[in-house]
């Protein structure tokens, strides 16, 4: 009797993982076929400077909107897009689709500083990278500092030699480097040292409770004062709240994203807001 329970429970666990198996599938030969069909689209979140409210930037995050179930956020397709190598070309279509969008703002005569976009850590590891970037900025008149990267902790140190050779050449072309999700890697600081970034992000897991708890709050300050030793700027991501924007300007983080100032958006809700611009 024992083991005949053990065996239904184990084609129940059976069909489980058939099931799981089949779904993924499934969704990878859709996410191919989006790919063709170009379902997938970016929507934009301000960087603000939160002292003031002004926009300073945006980052372009990716959607699906997919035939049947609607708008997807990046949480329901990424990580298999990153298993199944087709991050890459879907890399090569938010950097297009990012070009294309800054040329169409700027001849509608508007600017939204600059856009930044997330890389995985398989397009990092492309030689090419750099080659791509440059030709979809010189096909969309994209200028230096008009484009910055954003890259994990775990990105940049899974191959240090090859992320500074490729960095050192997106550097050239006038991209800045951000460190995305700061402080949750399990990384070591000695690429800060070797990378130079730009800009740190703070994750949200700091900012969630800065109001409420000191503990936050020392380590967003010893982020503060390391970065500013080294001359990188901190933005801090997922403020929600007017305390949590309060408590982080206090602490001098008045560099910020999140959903109190701006959600991201798709791109005809936002260009109303973005600042007017005269092509030189
Ligand atoms: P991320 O780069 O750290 O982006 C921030 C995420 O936090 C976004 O989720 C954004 O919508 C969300 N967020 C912004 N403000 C708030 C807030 O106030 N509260 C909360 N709870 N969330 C907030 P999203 O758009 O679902 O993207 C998730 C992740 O997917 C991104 O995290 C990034 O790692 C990845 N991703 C997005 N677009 C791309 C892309 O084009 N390429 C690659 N490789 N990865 C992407
Ligand atoms: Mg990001
Ligand atoms: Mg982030
Ligand atoms: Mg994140």
């Amino acid at each position: 009797r024992a083991k005949q329970l053990g065996r239904a429970r184990y084609s129940f666990f059976q069909q489980d993982m058939d099931a799981n198996a089949v779904q993924r599938m499934e969704l990878e030969r859709e996410l191919k076929l989006a790919l063709e069909r170009d379902e997938l689209l970016l929507h934009y979140q301000a960087l603000v400077d939160a002292r003031t409210g002004e926009w300073r930037g945006l980052e372009a995050l990716i959607r699906w909107q997919h035939p049947q179930r609607g708008l997807l956020p990046p949480g329901h397709f990424i990580e298999l897009a990153e298993e199944t190598g087709l991050i890459l070309e879907l890399g090569w279509q938010v950097i297009e689709k990012a070009c294309a969008q800054l040329a169409r703002w700027k001849a509608a005569g508007r600017h939204p500083g600059q856009i930044a976009i997330n890389l995985s850590a398989l397009q990092f590891r492309e030689q090419g990278l750099p080659d791509r970037v440059a030709d979809a900025m010189r096909r969309h008149g994209v200028r230096p500092g008009e484009l910055a990267i954003e890259l994990t902790e775990s990105t940049l140190l899974r191959d240090t030699d090859t992320a500074l050779q490729i960095l050192t050449r997106l550097r050239d072309l006038g991209l800045s480097l951000s460190v995305d999700d700061f402080g949750t890697g399990y990384s070591s600081l000695a690429y800060l040292k070797l990378l130079r970034p730009a800009r740190l992000k703070i994750d949200r897991a700091f900012v969630r409770e800065v109001d409420t708890r000191a503990d936050d709050r020392a380590l967003v300050q010893a982020m503060l004062g390391m970065a500013a030793a080294l001359s990188i700027d901190v933005i801090a991501e997922g403020v929600e709240t007017d305390a949590q924007r309060d408590a982080l300007v206090a602490l001098g983080c008045w560099q910020q994203q999140g959903y109190l100032f701006c959600r991201p958006q798709a791109v005809d809700v936002l260009t109303d807001r973005l600042a007017a611009w005269t092509a030189p």
